[in-house]
């Protein structure tokens, strides 16, 4: 059985860091007189390297926008999946995933197995 509040706080304190991570990208953004909406991931991927292709530091901060984008993205989906009761099971198999595995990224949808078939990013 899966302790919930344990992995709740988990990832409740690593959306703070990376919600933290994009306020810094943000501010760096704002500095080069570009908007954030350019940087997130659901924009086209042509947009941002058009937007990007100013300089090489600027290529580096919209990866890492948009990388700390997708984990917020990703420990939503972990919180909410734990409000509907569905925390720790894979959501393509329905297997549990390993306490080791959650310990490590709390907030990936699939088990080890299916991550592996998937290729999919943590
Ligand atoms: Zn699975």
């Amino acid at each position: 059985m899966i302790d919930q509040g344990y992995f709740e706080d988990k990832l409740n304190g690593e959306r703070e860091r990376a919600v933290k991570t994009l306020g810094w990208a943000e501010s760096e953004f704002k500095n080069h007189d570009m908007s954030i909406q350019e940087a997130m991931p659901d924009s086209a991927d042509n947009e941002i390297a058009d937007a990007a292709t100013d300089t090489l530091t600027m290529q580096l901060d919209s990866a890492y926008q948009r990388r700390a984008a997708a984990r917020v993205n990703a420990i939503d989906g972990a919180l909410q999946r734990m409000r509907m009761g569905q925390f720790g099971t894979c959501i393509n198999c329905g297997r549990e995933i390993s306490r080791a595995r959650l310990e490590a990224i709390p907030w990936t949808p699939y088990c080890r197995d299916c991550a592996q078939d998937l290729q999919a990013l943590d």
